[in-house]
């Protein structure tokens, strides 16, 4: 059955997650796909959803979420997550 619904907080943690491990300032942490989806399901944990059905709505809540303020707090989270992550890693 083909998922017919979206979280659009998702979207945006995978998007930043990939963009902030890209980023020079980040360089000193593992960005294994381990790492990675530690980092993207913790980060989710601790934001809310935003659940959408169809494409107008993803837009609408895409567009209302990427305010300078929403931008700054999901960062925010997001960059707490990926160094708790990197001080406690799943692997050796
Ligand atoms: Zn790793």
């Amino acid at each position: 059955m083909k998922r017919e619904y979206t979280n659009v907080m998702e979207e945006i943690v995978v998007t930043w997650v990939q963009v902030l491990m890209t980023g020079v300032e980040y360089q000193t942490f593992c960005s294994c796909s381990k790492c990675k989806n530690d980092i993207i399901t913790l980060s989710l944990n601790n934001l809310p959803n935003y659940y959408v059905t169809t494409e107008e709505g993803r837009k609408r809540v895409f567009e209302s979420l990427n305010t300078e303020e929403n931008r700054r707090w999901i960062n925010k989270r997001i960059i707490n997550t990926i160094h708790v992550v990197g001080q406690y890693p799943k692997h050796g």
